[in-house]
């Protein structure tokens, strides 16, 4: 089966054809992250005038690169929610139509369920696992049974792991998005941080993640050590990066799985993943990380999820819209 996915719901403008929820077909991608830089973050209005200029182009250049034809396209997946309102109605609006004219389903997909089947793109999934959602907006620790059947272990209760990178990296002067940058800057110091930050406790039982306290503890650092900024982010980036393991490893100790999934723009991040890796290796768990193409906001995870969404009998009715907020919690219904 080929589905089509489409994918607004930031910055990113991007189709995708993916062949059973495995094989990638073709992709395209437009991204507005040069124009928004200009603004220091994603300017909700500017971001929905950008897809609406190139959600058709995207989608037709995908389906150029699948060497594939409208008729050969069986079903269209789409980001439902959550993201930025305007950005999501362009999409959901366009996949609709589209569906209509071709007349195949439409499938609504929950932006986080989709990062998670980046996973599907590199491997057959196995469950049960632990999934670790880290991107801009969200950072989420999941146990997942199998398709359909998530439990939300642990969220952020204030900023994302990837908003403290992209806060951070403004405070150090340097462009949007700043997680990337971070990493470039800290990539030349070796060693424990120089400045070690404090990660929240939340108290033993929770699995939940707060980045504010990390946040503020940055920024008077950057103002007392301005001349740091190489040490300051690779401290910064520790810190992050133990925040998300040590929640990671106490997960595992309640639920041992022997898979662990990683997905978001974060997980690009090559000391996250060392660490993820150095992790597995000693506790005798796989972990997959997508390639950073898939980590990040892109269309052939949303068809991939889109893809097992209408194996589980799910599409999108024609009265439907975007959906944001949107509890993760909320998708994947059904028990362990
Ligand atoms: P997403 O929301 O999934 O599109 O991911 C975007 C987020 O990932 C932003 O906060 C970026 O700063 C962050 N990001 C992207 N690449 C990296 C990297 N190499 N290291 C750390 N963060 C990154
Ligand atoms: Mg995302």
């Amino acid at each position: 089966m080929r589905i089509l996915g489409i994918e607004s719901s930031c910055d990113d403008t991007a189709a995708a054809i993916v062949e059973d929820g495995q094989r990638l077909l073709g992709a395209e991608r437009l991204s507005s992250v040069l124009l928004q830089r200009r603004f220091g973050g994603v300017v909700p209005e500017v971001a929905a005038r950008e897809h609406a200029m190139a959600v058709l182009p995207v989608v037709q250049l995908a389906l150029e690169r699948a060497s594939l034809r409208a008729r050969d396209v069986d079903a269209i997946a789409v980001t439902q929610g959550p993201g930025l309102l305007g950005a999501l109605l362009v999409g959901v609006t366009f996949a609709k139509a589209l569906a209509l004219a071709w007349e195949i389903p439409v499938i609504g997909v929950h932006h986080l369920e989709a990062h998670l089947y980046a996973n599907a793109l590199v491997e057959p999934l196995r469950f049960p696992a632990l999934a670790l959602i880290v991107s801009g907006g969200h950072t989420t620790l999941s146990y997942w049974s199998e398709h359909g059947k998530l439990l939300v272990l642990g969220a952020t209760r204030d900023d994302a792991a990837g908003e403290a990178l992209d806060k951070g990296a403004r405070l150090l002067g340097l462009p949007y998005p700043g997680g990337p940058e971070i990493e470039k800057l800290a990539r030349g110091v070796a060693g424990p941080p120089m400045f070690p930050l404090p990660i929240a406790k939340l108290g033993t039982s929770s699995l939940d993640f707060s980045f504010s306290g990390l946040k503020t503890a940055f920024e008077e650092l950057t103002r007392r050590h301005p001349d740091k900024r190489a040490e300051a982010a690779q401290s910064l980036q520790e810190a992050v990066v133990e925040a998300l393991c040590r929640n990671l490893e106490r997960a595992f100790e309640r639920y041992p799985v022997s898979q662990v999934y990683l997905a978001g723009g974060v997980t690009a991040n090559q000391r996250l993943a060392r660490r993820v890796i150095d992790w597995g290796a000693s506790a005798g768990v796989a972990v997959c990380i997508p390639p950073p193409v898939y980590c990040t906001d892109n269309a052939a995870m949303v068809a991939s999820a889109g893809y097992y969404r209408h194996q589980l009998g799910d599409s999108m009715g024609p009265q439907e819209g975007p959906k944001t907020p949107w509890a993760l919690q909320d998708v994947w219904v059904g028990g362990i």
